[in-house]
Formats: structure tokens, C-alpha cells, sequence
């Protein structure tokens, strides 16, 4: 398949590469701790930052029977703790990397007070006061190795089409959600192997849960059941429009609610300043269970999934734009959670 590339620098305050975000973390983390929480598939480090001190309060219960209990906060301990928690994670699909843009600005406003264009934030600095946050900017590094680019501002669909879904070695796109009919993929008919997927060809959003599990998905449902978080976000992005997407398939009613009003919030704030979300708030749950499940069932954690935008030529974007789509969104979930301590989501 031949696709006609456009040459977009990117700027340096939109830090997205394996290398970019390692040998950030290593220099510049001072407040925050960074760890290496576990290994890719094909053998690459994820990498993590934590802010704010770790509670650990004892686990007496698990979360089904405290739920079943209907004391669920005998397993979040939500009461007792002073600080929420948070838990964000980006790039599950390799070539979506707005989210890591992001969360990399969040982690330096955290860490120095300026985020990585020099801009104060001091409202979400203040937010943060109150959380523990943690933060995996690549969790699923081999597909963000496959793709090769820094951003895929101002390319084409079939630019996009290449390296997130990739190619065959006929020559033909794999195509969403075709893809979805055999996992793993057979890795070695492709000429191009997605961005979506790890070296084993699988697809985590849909992992085999409770069988072969890949090493990305085993890394991510250990650090949620450690931490415990009040909200899990997973930063995905997709050739549309911005905004919150389907809410879990196992989400209950007060949860559904909780997310619902994230949503209304985030995209509320981002119409008030321009940065063009999806004018609608889905309300529909998945009809499939997917990774935000199982990291709501591993920790109790109310889980969300945002898509950012590609900022493809389809539906333009800057990347002065994207990081902003971020830090907004950050700041409305925290500020959304210091109002209701993300209680009741049961
Ligand atoms: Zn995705």
C-alpha cells in the first residue's frame, strides 16, 4: 500500500516517543516517582509516574463480597483516606498518543509548575493537592514502536489507516472492526501489524481477560488493584470528533450517572472554549465488555474512556489544541471528584 505522508514537525512541548517520555521522566521527575510496572509483550518497559504518598490501608474484603454486602467502602476504604485517587493511563493502542501529550504536560505543571508550553495552571495544580495521582503516559509500548511518527496532526486517513490499523502483505487495510474477528492476529501475514496491537497481534482492549493474558493487560489490572483508585481514565483517540465515549457495559445506574455528568462537565468546558468536542453526550452503554470492566471489577475504581482527536485533515486539530483538550479534561474529572468524592459509584 503506498500512502503519501505530509512532514509535520512537532513541537517540543509534545512529548509522545518511548525514548521522549523515558528520558523525560528520568530528568525531570523530582515530587513524583517513577517505576517500571511492567513489560510489553514484546519486551519493552511500561513505564509509571505516581504523585502524592500512597495510602495503604488494609484490604479485609474483597470488592465482590463488600459489594454484595453492600458496604462497598469496606474494600475502597474511601472514608478513611485523606486524598482521592486517580489513576490515568494512555496509548492501550499504540498510535494514540494525544493522551500521553497530555498527561506529559500534567505530569511537568506537577512536578515544576508550569506545564511543558510554560503556561501556569493554577487551578489544577490546586486540585491536585487533593489526589494521589498516578499516571502510565504508554501502556502498551510495541504498538507505539510500530508507529513510527510523532503525531498524526494534519495527515490523511490512509496515513492513519497504516499504522494504527495496518496492512496486509496483499496490500489490503485491515480494517475496524474487522479486526476484531480472529485474535491474536496472525502477526506475520502483515506488511504492516496495527499500532492497535502488542507483538503477540492482540488487541488488549479485548483480551483474552481470563486466560492467555497479555503482559500489558496483567500490568495495568495489578497496578489498579494495588492502588485502588477512585476513577480510572483511559485516554484512547480516534479519527472523529473529541469526547467521552460508550460507558462500560457493567457500569450500574449510580455509576452510569457519575459518567454521565463527567461527560456533561468535560464537554461543557471544552465548547466554552473552543476546542470542539462532540456536541453529544453518549448515553448508551457498550453492549461488550472491554478493559474498562475488568479494571472496574479489579479495583472499584469508576472507569471512563475519553477519545481524543488524531487532528487528521477529516477533523482538524493543533497539537496547541490537543494538549489543551487534556488538561481540560484532567482538570474537570478531578474537580468533578473533589465535589462528590466519585461516591456513590456503586
Ligand atoms: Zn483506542
Amino acid at each position: 500500500m503506498n500512502i503519501t505522508e505530509t512532514q509535520v514537525g512537532t513541537p517540543d512541548y509534545w512529548i509522545t516517543s518511548l525514548d521522549g517520555v523515558k528520558k523525560y521522566l528520568e530528568q525531570n521527575v523530582k515530587k513524583g516517582k517513577v517505576f517500571t510496572a511492567g513489560y510489553s509483550a514484546g519486551g519493552r518497559e511500561i513505564l509509571a509516574y505516581a504523585y502524592g504518598e500512597k495510602e495503604d490501608l488494609p484490604q479485609t474484603v474483597s470488592l465482590s463480597s463488600a459489594w454484595a454486602a453492600r458496604k462497598p467502602e469496606l474494600y475502597t476504604r474511601a472514608p478513611e483516606r485523606k486524598k482521592l485517587s486517580l489513576f490515568i493511563y494512555g496509548a492501550i493502542h499504540g498510535a494514540e498518543i494525544e493522551g500521553t501529550a497530555g498527561l506529559m504536560n500534567m505530569i511537568n505543571l506537577l512536578e515544576h509548575g508550569l506545564d511543558l508550553r510554560g503556561r501556569k495552571n493554577e487551578s489544577l495544580l490546586k486540585l491536585a493537592e487533593d489526589y494521589r495521582i498516578v499516571i502510565v503516559p504508554i501502556s502498551q509500548p510495541d504498538g507505539r514502536a510500530r508507529f513510527r511518527r510523532n503525531s498524526l496532526v494534519g495527515q490523511s486517513l490512509d496515513v492513519f489507516q497504516y499504522y494504527a490499523h495496518g496492512v496486509w502483505k496483499d496490500g489490503s487495510p485491515c480494517k475496524y472492526p474487522y479486526h476484531k474477528e480472529v485474535m491474536p492476529l496472525p502477526v506475520k501475514d502483515f506488511e504492516q501489524l496495527g499500532a492497535y496491537f502488542n507483538d503477540n497481534g492482540v488487541n488488549c482492549q479485548h483480551d483474552d481477560f481470563f486466560g492467555n493474558i497479555q503482559p500489558e493487560t496483567q500490568t495495568l489490572i495489578r497496578l489498579v488493584h494495588e492502588e485502588r483508585p477512585d476513577c480510572i481514565l483511559s485516554c484512547h483517540s480516534c479519527e472523529a470528533d473529541p469526547g467521552m465515549s460508550t460507558p462500560a457495559a457493567s457500569l450500574q445506574e449510580e455509576g452510569l450517572l457519575m459518567e454521565q455528568q463527567i461527560a456533561i462537565s468535560v464537554m461543557s468546558r471544552q465548547m466554552r472554549e473552543n476546542l470542539r468536542p462532540y456536541h453529544r453526550v453518549n448515553l448508551r452503554q457498550a453492549k461488550a465488555f472491554i478493559l474498562q470492566d475488568i479494571l472496574y471489577m479489579a479495583s472499584g475504581a469508576l472507569p471512563l474512556l475519553y477519545e481524543f482527536p488524531h487532528g487528521c485533515e477529516n477533523i482538524p486539530f493543533t497539537h496547541e489544541e490537543i494538549i489543551d483538550l487534556g488538561l481540560t479534561l484532567f482538570e474537570e474529572i478531578m474537580s468533578y471528584g473533589k465535589e462528590t468524592r466519585f461516591r456513590n459509584r456503586f
